[in-house]
């Protein structure tokens, strides 16, 4: 059986046990941004964060990107989202390739170039790029001052969370 099939059957049979509230108007207090991967399926489980708690950003390499922003312009200016974590992890499949590199490696496989997508955001070293989505998320224009950005590595090895929030990326607050 396919994991969809199995999805679909698993749903008719939690679908009666549904609780209605559900379908309430969310309110998250923050924003998280993470990989897609699935060894961090239960971050907020470890970061004990209730899932109503939580609008949960999520793409390969945790990238501070357009899309992330659009997302985040509702986090914050429809929900009312206060704060933003950015959560990239240890041993991410961004690290294994350059920008190069994965273009000609989907080039091998496919046989064409495309227009899109224009940059992957593959990245070398994870303090570095996390801290660098903490900075490009800091200086956008929609995201007022007031919004508290940290960044964080989760070490898959540790199991622990290290702050490389940049120093100063939340001395903005206007006075
Ligand atoms: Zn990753």
């Amino acid at each position: 059986m396919s994991l969809i099939d199995h999805a679909i059957a698993a749903n008719r049979k939690n679908a009666q046990h549904h609780d209605p509230s559900l379908a309430n108007k969310p309110a998250p207090k923050i924003a998280i941004l993470t990989c897609m991967d699935p060894r961090v399926n239960q971050l907020l489980e470890w970061l004990d964060i209730k899932p109503a708690d939580a609008d949960v950003i999520r793409n390969v390499g945790t990238a501070a990107t357009e899309d992330v922003v659009r997302s985040l312009m509702f986090s914050i200016h429809v929900l009312g989202v206060r704060e933003i974590m950015i959560v990239g992890h240890t041993g991410c499949g961004m690290e294994i390739f350059s920008e190069e590199a994965f273009e000609n490696h989907i080039h091998t496989l496919t046989g064409v170039y495309a227009v899109s997508p224009d940059k992957f955001h593959c990245y070398s070293d994870v303090n570095l790029v996390t801290q660098k989505q903490v900075l490009k998320l800091r200086s956008h224009p929609w995201i007022p001052s007031d919004i508290v950005i940290r960044g964080f590595v989760f070490d898959l090895s540790t199991g622990e969370l290290r702050e490389v929030t940049p120093k100063d990326a939340n001395n903005l607050v206007a006075v």
